[in-house]
């Protein structure tokens, strides 16, 4: 049996229940929402989902765009987001976007 290490570190629970709504360049009156699936198979980034017909044929979309380069959703993580203060540590506090943080069991 392989030795895991298992350790706990705080991420950022911002992604669990955000979901950005994004309107359509081309028909202001429509939006789409774009939402992140961080989920326990510890990837290393967000997975990004968009209800646009774009997304669906190519997994990727300039909403999907803009929302991670307005960084609109938080995926920090403390494996490898910012460093935290030791006040943010002890309050469960994420660095990035000040919001709540959980603790995870990671194998390292
Ligand atoms: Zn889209
Ligand atoms: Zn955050």
């Amino acid at each position: 049996m392989p030795d895991l290490d298992i350790v706990y570190k705080q991420q950022c629970m911002e992604w669990m229940h955000k979901s950005v709504e994004v309107p359509s360049s081309s028909d202001p009156s429509k939006t789409y929402t774009v939402t992140a699936d961080f989920s326990e198979t510890r990837r290393r980034e967000n997975e990004y989902h968009c209800t646009c017909k774009g997304y669906q044929f190519r997994k990727m979309c300039k909403h999907v765009q803009h929302v991670i380069d307005n960084k609109l959703i938080c995926d920090w993580h403390q494996m490898w987001g910012m460093g935290q203060s030791k006040e943010e540590k002890e309050n469960y506090i994420c660095p990035k976007c000040k919001g709540k943080t959980e603790v995870v069991r990671v194998g390292v």
